[in-house]
């Protein structure tokens, strides 16, 4: 239900620039039942204070250890030395409530301090460090002019800054936020969060589905809100007062086209589902650890300083252990899976096709098939290795008069040189083969998936990728 009343142009929010901000003005429309933060009016941010006030108290006064301590602790993730988070604090609603509301008092005309630090209108309060988060920490630049108390900030933006962690994806310990080509992608992560934060503050994790992490809730939102080509940044950080940190990690522009093409193709969403099927983690009692489906998603994701898993590797160590029990086509989905993603996601244009065939033959006519094909798996991330493997196989081959069809050495040199991208076409070139063999009917693997496993794997090749249940917030766990 939107609220009703004309929308005011020159509301007291802004979305600025600035990652944290601007996550927290869109909570805060969100929260006001408002589309964007430009319609949100003076009213509806008195309301949304009010709110928040209400919500901060019960949590500065829970018990430790219950559900409603619970959001404390993301208060306290984010801002952990606050009025409502310091150890001092009263555990006394009534005297709390007098310095929490003090946060939000509106702008007074004729105690200007200066121009907001986030929007540039005029505020007449300045706000420290313990109001805002990441502002003393040296990953993000934001020094203190000299002589400064703080930072001017005004109405609008002091109620985004702690609007902030309703917009955020929040755990006990941290917080993660979306910037986004998209204004769609990012209401719809808002409005998400903001359900979620409602959850949390009523009933705490524990009261939480097991759900989804803010990686599988920004594709989902990249999937409904821009089809085309929209690059994301997730800001995740942690602010306490021993050791704050900044995490970014970013999708590139082309992953919502990657993620059409795949919802859209059998093969690739079989190769999809059998990779967050491997992904998937168990404990000793056969409990989930790491849901596939959630870590497939993270795999879209590259973090800033490099550190970041790779698809193609997860589906290459998929690709390349025979033990494991594959259905049919389940080799070539996965390989499939590989080609698409370096071809929409990475930008790679170079077909392998002809030195894959070349490989894929000499592995058919190979006395034992299994035998050369984990010869060629042993050497098939090494350019070195790789070089003497296909010289091996091309002389083989010629002596065996097969000239004709072959993939001469001119052919090999990108694959077998050190050069950009080298490493990612060696494993599209074992896709490939894989993809080879399984069509000229080369057995590699061991044994065969039953029927009940090849059963399900069809029912799960019919699913899409990306599944809006995740998000149920509504419903306890099951
Ligand atoms: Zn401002």
């Amino acid at each position: 239900m939107t609220a009703t009343g004309p929308p005011t142009a020159t509301g007291p929010l802004t979305a600025t620039g600035h990652p944290l901000q601007r996550a927290g003005a869109w909570a805060a429309a969100v929260m006001a039942e408002r589309h964007h933060p430009d319609d949100v009016t003076t009213q509806d941010v008195e309301r949304v204070a009010a709110m928040m006030v209400q919500d901060v108290l019960t949590a500065a006064c829970a018990a430790k250890d219950t559900d409603r301590y619970d959001w404390w602790k993301v208060l306290y993730a984010l801002y952990p030395n606050s009025k409502a988070t310091r150890s001092s604090r009263p555990r006394d609603r009534a005297l709390l409530q007098g310095e929490i509301e003090a946060l939000f008092v509106v702008d007074v005309a004729d105690a200007m301090v200066g121009p907001c630090a986030f929007c540039s209108r005029s505020a007449s309060v300045l706000w420290a460090k313990s109001n805002l988060p990441l502002f003393d920490s040296s990953s993000v630049v934001n020094m203190l002019p000299l002589q400064m108390r703080g930072w001017p900030v005004c109405y609008g933006c002091r109620i985004a800054m702690w609007a902030l962690p309703y917009g955020a994806w929040v755990s006990a310990g941290s917080a993660t936020v979306l910037s986004c080509e998209s204004e769609a992608a990012i209401a719809q992560f808002a409005r998400r969060n903001v359900q979620r934060a409602r959850r949390i503050i009523q009933a705490g994790f524990t009261g939480l589905p097991a759900g989804a992490r803010p990686e599988y809730v920004t594709l989902v939102a990249l999937r409904d809100a821009a089809p085309g080509l929209c690059a994301t940044t997730l800001w995740t950080f942690k602010n306490d007062n021993q050791e704050p940190w900044l995490r970014v990690t970013q999708t590139r522009r082309a992953v919502p086209v990657f993620l059409a093409r795949v919802d859209g193709n059998a093969a690739l969403r079989r190769g999809w589902h059998l990779l967050a099927r491997a992904l998937t983690r168990y404990d000793k009692s056969g409990k989930v650890t790491a849901h596939g489906a959630q870590e497939a998603a993270r795999l879209l994701f590259e973090a800033e300083d490099g550190r970041s898993q790779s698809l193609l590797l997860r589906v290459h160590e998929q690709l390349k252990d025979t033990d494991r029990v594959l259905p049919a086509d389940g080799r070539e989905g996965l390989a499939r899976l590989a080609l698409a993603y370096a071809e929409e996601v990475l930008g790679m244009t170079s077909d392998v096709t002809a030195v894959a065939t070349l490989i894929a033959q000499w592995i058919a006519r190979g006395t034992s098939p299994r035998g050369r094909f984990a010869e060629y798996r042993s050497a098939a991330l090494s350019d070195y290795k790789l070089g003497m493997l296909l010289m091996q196989a091309y002389s083989r081959l010629l002596l065996d008069g097969q000239a004709p069809a072959l993939a001469g050495p001119e052919q090999w040199q990108a694959l077998i040189q050190r050069r950009p991208r080298a490493w990612e076409q060696r494993m599209l070139l074992f896709a490939q083969v894989s993809v080879l063999l399984q069509q000229q009917g080369v057995v590699i693997s061991d044994q065969p998936a039953g029927e009940e496993e090849q059963r399900r794997l069809e029912a799960l090749e019919s699913q899409p990728i990306l599944d809006d249940t995740e998000f149920d917030y509504e419903m306890g766990p099951a």
